[in-house]
Parts: structure tokens; sequence; C-alpha cells
């Protein structure tokens, strides 16, 4: 083990237990729409607990600091949403469940349920900022980052990694924060949440009009103080292995450089995974376990390692596991090495080299572009 106060790995069997959805995929059932024999969102317990399963049979877990931490409390969720949200949501929970916003359904309990996963975001990252753990890994599900302060959107009913955030500031631990959202989706609820704000840098690297239609467009840098503290990299279908690390080592690594953060948030999806039956990107576990070797080595140069993991989307059974398990190897250093099974056949069907060279141009753009107002990074 290379970390001496070791990898903490947050989670709740309850989180599992999150429910929802007369959908099938993320169309609402009726008319021609025939309920799933299985499953309703693509965001279901499966992945998650696919995972976890996983480490099981490994063996990771004796490597990792398994812990469950408490709910977030009023109070921490009062510091990103209003009275009136919580307020409508816990007591539509305690009726029996619904549905507010867009793609949020919950069961009785829901409220509870998100609250818990905000907890374990919360609790990963005071550890981490306190140094009791060396990095974690929160498996917060229902998921966080699209979720605005008074509209829970795209599976996400409380913004999860703000409120860690904010929970950690009241404690006088969080000073510059920088959030990476590897999801495959813009993280427009982030994004929203610290727009104006200059301490907490923003950067999304996601499939160009996936979810949401209508936001995460290169042109949107923050306001006012925040002015230059929001990074979107819109990219294309078919973005793979060799695209996702050129995006890192060219636009990521540099703006966390330039920003020097005291830590790193990463909103961890696995959605651009090449097995996403959602999104239309080629990574694989090996991408994503180097992209986590790439941010320990800025998180050692920049803030003594300090790096947290929340998860996010991902919505293969099959393969968001052996990702997960990839970065968690990364990430502890764990010798419980799981190899992925599909190995050859994802390394196969990467993009060609001509795709990649039109690619590298699009980021060679957004990174000159970007350096143009590198100072304005607060
Ligand atoms: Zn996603």
């Amino acid at each position: 083990m290379s970390n001496p106060q070791g990898t903490g790995f947050y989670w709740d069997e309850r989180c599992f237990w999150h429910a929802g959805g007369n959908y099938a995929m993320t169309m609402p059932l009726g008319g021609h729409v025939q309920p799933l024999a299985a499953g309703g969102l693509p965001e279901n317990p499966e992945t998650k607990r696919r995972l976890r399963n996983l480490m099981e049979v490994s063996g990771i877990t004796g490597d990792l600091r398994m812990q469950g931490a408490p709910a977030a409390s009023r109070e921490d969720l009062l510091r990103i949403h209003p009275q009136d949200y919580l307020d409508k949501f816990k007591a539509m929970s305690d009726a029996g469940g619904g549905e507010l916003g867009l793609r949020t359904p919950f069961a009785q309990g829901g409220y509870e349920i998100a609250a818990l996963s905000a907890g374990l975001a919360k609790q990963a990252l005071t550890d981490v900022l306190r140094g009791d753990v060396r990095n974690a890994y929160a498996l917060s599900r229902p998921p966080g980052h699209h979720c605005l302060p008074d509209w829970p959107n795209g599976f996400c009913l409380m913004a999860n990694i703000a409120i860690a955030i904010e929970a950690a500031r009241a404690e006088g631990l969080a000073g510059r924060i920088a959030v990476v959202d590897w999801d495959v989706h813009h993280g427009n609820g982030t994004e929203a949440i610290y727009y104006d704000r200059d301490d907490v840098l923003t950067i999304s690297m996601h499939q160009e009009r996936n979810y949401p239609l209508d936001t995460g467009d290169f042109e949107a840098r923050g306001e006012g103080p925040g002015l230059g503290c929001n990074i979107n990299i819109p990219l294309p279908p078919g973005t793979g292995h060799t695209g996702y690390l050129e995006v890192m080592e060219r636009i990521v690594l540099p703006a966390l450089r330039s920003y020097r953060p005291d830590a790193i948030v990463v909103a961890c999806g696995f959605d651009a995974g090449i097995f996403d039956p959602i999104a239309r990107m080629l990574c694989t576990a090996e991408t994503f376990g180097v992209m986590t070797g790439q941010l320990m080595q800025v998180a050692d140069e920049l803030c003594e390692g300090r790096l947290l993991l929340v998860h996010e989307g991902g919505y293969s059974e099959v393969y968001v596991p052996f990702c997960g398990h990839r970065v968690l190897e990364v990430l502890s250093g764990s010798d419980h090495v799981v190899p992925d099974p599909m190995a050859s056949t994802v390394a196969i069907r990467q993009p060609n080299a001509r795709f990649d060279a039109f690619l590298s141009e699009q980021i060679t753009e957004m990174a000159e572009a970007l350096s143009l107002s590198a100072e304005t990074l607060g």
C-alpha cells in the first residue's frame, strides 16, 4: 500500500434501495412503451451493487477503509437547497413517493436515502481534508451532479458534491476546491451552483448535447468573480481512450495546475464507458484507471494527494463494476487486481487515427482558447 492513511470507501446498503420509476430506459410507461421485466430507469441499483459485490469477491475490500456515514443534516442540505424544495421532497417521500423535476422518481423514504447519499460524499470529503484518509471513493446513490438547488433532474435528487463542499467549508476545512466531472453528461448542477464563484473550479468533460440538451457549451466560462472558473469540454460521440487522455493532459491537468486547489473532487461517472446504453463514448476500464492515476499525481503535486471520487452515472451493469474496480485499484495501490475481461475487444474497437487527429484539433482549439483566459482563473 503506497498510501499511509489508506483509501476510504464510503457506502451504505440503503443507497441501493433507492427505487423509482415507471420508466423503460428514460421513456415513461404507457401507450406503446411496455414495462421492462427488471428495472426502470437506467439509474438502478444493479451497476452499483455489482461493483460492491466484485470488490468483495476480489478481496480489495481488505485494502480499503470500508465505512458508512451519517446522513447529511437539514442544515447541510439547506446550504444548497431551498427549504420549500426540501419540504416538498420530504412530504412526497413520506406519503409514499412520487416525482419532482425531470426523471427523478423516488419511493417512500427516498428523501432519507438521498440525504444519506449526500452524507457519504460529505463524510468522505471531510475525512480527506482532515487527513484521516489519504484519498477516498464515495459510492453515493442517488447521484447528484445534475441537481439544481430547486430542480432535481437527470436521476439526481440532491447536489451531493456541492453539499459536501459547503459542509466542509462550514467546518473551516475547505479553501479552494476543484471538481473534475468525467461523467459522460454535463455537470449542469455543479456548474450552476458555482457559476459565479471563484472558490470552486468546475470542469466538465462530456458528450456534447447528450444531457442536458441546452447546457455544457465550451463558451460557458462562469460569470462575475467566477469568470474563468468554469470549464466545459464538449466532445463528439465516439471519443475513446486516446481522446479522453489527451483532454486530461492538455486541458484538465493544466487547468488544475493553474488553479492550485486544496483538494480535487471527481464527479465519477462510468457512462463514458464503451458499453453504456445511454451514451456513445468508447472509454475502457483502463481509461478510468489512467485518469485516476493522472489526478493522483497532480493531487500529490498540488494538494498533498487530497483526492475524492464521488460516484455519479454509469449504466452498463456488466462493465461498470470493472471500471470502478480499476479506479479503486489505482486509488489504493491494492494488488487485488481484477483484469478487464473485455480488454482485448474494447481495445480493438477504439477510434482510428484519423478520428483521433480530428479530435486532437478540437482539443487544441479549446486548450488555446482557455490559455488566453488562464489569467482570469481565480
Ligand atoms: Zn451521466
